[in-house]
């Protein structure tokens, strides 16, 4: 039986694991400790758990309330910080989101995804099993290290068909090459090591506190500045959206009930056109900004085709499905509503777009 109640979080300031640590609080009840490790890069952002510490973090000690959320300013490859982490905190769970993780970026400059992703989830896989390691040099049972993939580790695919668990890897940026490497090194722990480990593959999310170089926080935050809106080479690649409230729930549900050395694919099983779903998003924000969408829809710009840009990804996620009884529940047209407004009324979120790729 896994004890889950003292959960490292990395990358718990970014976006999915700033709204994963959310949803723990709020959504599941839960009533352990999560210490967040982050160490604020551009893409992490303290704020975006503004909320979360001022109800459960230092401040409600004053108040004679226990303090059940933990931020720790720290890189997933310092070895000493992380040591120390587990034994301050007696982390039980590790639930391992930290990345760098656009792939532009990864064009430009690869290394800092090797260091981060391959180097820093060595890391942590290392200091887990020391620290998780009994008297009699067997490893405790109760215990989990989660790693978050993406579906990109599996490649492209062509006009039809899914990647299931079994597809072979694929990957075809330096981005994936890096996740698929941490998912290697992750497989590695669990057969030699004995680790007790789980993965999940998740398809591209959306939602808010997504720092706003990808997709679709760019454009709508580009809307919304009356900016251009680049879509690159002809806008035909395909991408699978799900809401990252669906995609944490899942990540919870494979924590809590997965099987251990389980690998789950997660998806929303909603494929759209990149130019389609611009339209529907040019739609959507011209109505919430008050502008002509015949205006906006002027501003979109082709540019040149990222290197290797994979055509289309898709997952079949009938295992976790079946097995852990996931469901998506958040409809495509009402989560873009809620991701739209969310961005129109950031301003501190300003759009980003000043890669050029060589
Ligand atoms: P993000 O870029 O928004 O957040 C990453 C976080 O990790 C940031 O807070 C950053 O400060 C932190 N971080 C980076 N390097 C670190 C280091 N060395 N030490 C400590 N913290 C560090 O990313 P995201 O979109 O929230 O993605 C989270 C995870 O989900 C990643 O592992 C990513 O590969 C995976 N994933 C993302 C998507 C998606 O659509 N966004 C889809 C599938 C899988």
């Amino acid at each position: 039986m896994r004890r889950l109640t003292n959960i490292l979080v990395t990358g718990g300031a970014g976006f999915i694991g700033s709204n994963f640590i959310r949803y723990l609080f709020e959504k599941e009840g839960f009533s352990g400790t999560v210490v967040n490790a982050d160490c604020l890069t551009y893409a992490g952002k303290e704020e975006n758990l503004a909320d979360v510490e001022a109800q459960f973090g230092k401040t409600v000690v004053d108040s004679g309330a226990t303090q059940r959320y933990f931020f720790e300013k720290a890189d997933i490859c310092n070895r000493d910080r992380m040591e120390r982490i587990f034994r301050q905190y007696d982390i039980d769970t590790v639930i391992h989101f930290a990345a760098e993780s656009h792939v532009d970026r990864s064009i430009c400059g690869p290394e800092a995804f090797i260091r981060t992703n391959v180097m820093g989830t060595q890391t942590l896989l290392d200091t887990a099993r020391f620290y998780w390691l009994r008297k009699d040099g067997v490893l405790r049972d109760d215990v989990l290290f989660h790693q978050i993939s993406t579906d990109e580790v599996y490649g492209s695919l062509g006009i039809d068909g899914s990647f299931t668990e079994e597809s072979p890897y694929e990957p075809r940026s330096p981005y994936a090459a890096s996740k698929a490497a941490a998912d290697h090194l992750v497989m590695a722990y669990h057969y030699t090591y004995g680790l007790p480990v789980t993965i999940s593959h998740c398809s591209n999310n959306y939602g808010p506190c997504q720092f706003p170089e990808k997709f679709l926080p760019l454009v709508i935050s580009n809307i919304r500045d009356g900016k251009e809106l680049p879509v690159y080479g002809d806008g035909r690649n395909i991408r699978d959206w799900i809401y990252v409230d669906d995609h944490i729930r899942a990540v919870w549900l494979i924590v809590n009930k997965g099987k251990t050395g389980g690998r789950y694919n997660i998806s929303g099983e909603n494929e759209w056109r990149n130019i389609d779903l611009l339209h529907k998003v040019i739609e959507l924000t011209a109505a919430e900004c008050g502008l002509n969408p015949l205006d906006v829809e002027k501003t979109i710009r082709f540019v040149s085709d990222r290197p290797g840009h994979d055509r289309r990804y898709a997952l079949d996620c009938s295992k976790l499905k079946d097995e852990l009884g996931w469901k998506q529940t958040v409809n495509f047209e009402e989560g873009l509503r809620r991701t739209v407004s969310w961005y129109v009324g950031k301003d501190k979120y300003q759009s980003v777009f000043s890669f050029s790729i060589r």
